[in-house]
């Protein structure tokens, strides 16, 4: 079964869709390992997963120091899945208490947004530091895209990042490549309480019966927590799968640049 979805994913007629497992690290190894086997069991082939890893959670969990946590992604990377950076801590400091602020970055993201209030230096600084760490675990392959945590980077950071001259890296609006915005639509569910993981699951169905397009299906450790969640997961990304050739997303850039010309990529204002 995985060859032939491996096969597909070189089929374009088809909308891509494009599955991740977020916040991997040393802290959330059991149910990251949870999350990956769901998605194998669902039809996923792991050359069509994405692993977004964070170099040290919470400041506290150097990756390069979690052999465990290092030997399994390194199996993974070797078996075809796709490893991005994923922030350095996943942590914002200090607070932000304009209105967009305090929508997005306590609201949306609680306090995980590390880049949203981060000028030019910080991230650069974040940036290099994750990159050592990655390479250090033998995950070099991570260190050539990135996707900021809660999807959110302040003006200075966006630039920052596009001076790193990543691959891609994805912002909540969609994958910012050097063809444009792509896979602008995001499916994703919240854990944090009963109400917000139960009003995400009805979010995810209904835009599971929207027209068919490049979509972007986010998982997180802790949704694994949540039985009624894995349960709409696992029904999710057997329907999209029906209908959409999977794939990591550096497959989905290398089909996408075999297609159209590339540009120069630019930070919005
Ligand atoms: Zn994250």
């Amino acid at each position: 079964m995985n060859q032939v979805r491996a096969a597909s994913t070189q089929d374009r007629t088809q909308p891509t869709l494009l599955v991740s497992v977020h916040d991997v690290s040393p802290l959330t190894l059991e149910a990251s390992r949870r999350a990956v086997d769901l998605v194998v069991a669902a039809g996923l082939p792991l050359q069509a997963l994405t692993l977004l890893v964070i170099p040290c959670h919470e400041d506290r969990a150097p990756l390069d120091e979690h052999p465990d946590a290092c030997a399994w992604l390194r199996d993974l990377d070797t078996q075809g899945a796709h490893l991005i950076m994923h922030g350095y801590s996943h942590r914002m400091s200090g607070r932000c208490l304009s209105p967009r602020g305090l929508f997005w970055a306590h609201g949306f993201a609680r306090g995980q947004a590390e880049f949203f209030r981060s000028g030019a230096a910080e991230t650069k600084q974040r940036l290099e530091q994750g990159k050592a760490i990655l390479v250090r675990a033998g995950l070099a392959s991570a260190t050539t895209s990135f996707v900021p945590p809660a999807w959110l980077l302040s003006p200075e950071a966006r630039k920052a990042v596009l001076a790193e001259g990543f691959a891609c890296h994805e912002e909540i609006g969609g994958i910012v490549t050097s063809q444009g915005l792509r896979a602008k639509r995001l499916v994703g569910w919240g854990s944090l309480n009963s109400f917000e993981a139960c009003a995400t699951r009805w979010w995810a169905a209904l835009q599971i019966r929207r027209g068919r397009a490049d979509t972007r299906l986010a998982i997180h450790p802790a949704d694994m927590n949540r039985p009624r969640t894995v349960a709409a997961i696992r029904t999710t990304l057997r329907t999209l799968l029906a209908r959409s050739s999977p794939m990591s997303y550096r497959a989905f850039l290398r089909s996408i640049s075999q297609k159209e010309p590339s540009r120069p990529i630019t930070a919005r204002e």
